[in-house]
């Protein structure tokens, strides 16, 4: 999982399948939890610089400078 782009469609997806092909939940559970669980993980991978605000996968290394042109953040803020 280091060094890949977090993709949010994949996650859901996978997500979705756990809860209705292992856990025998019903489609409208599983979605309704994949839409917290990746609502969650999105928060969790934005910069908390306030004049950031961009993702992980934009800063160098997921935690250093940030790659977006005209910000300034120098290290990404959890
Ligand atoms: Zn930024
Ligand atoms: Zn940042």
């Amino acid at each position: 999982m280091l060094g890949q782009k977090f993709d949010a469609n994949a996650l859901y997806n996978r997500i979705v399948h756990y809860y209705i092909d292992k856990k025998s939940y019903s489609k409208e559970k599983a979605n309704a939890i994949a839409q917290t669980i990746v609502a969650r993980e999105m928060q969790r991978r934005i910069c908390k610089n306030m004049k950031c605000k961009h993702s992980m996968d934009d800063h160098v290394r997921a935690q250093e400078t940030c790659l977006v042109l005209d910000c300034n953040c120098r290290h990404f803020v959890r």
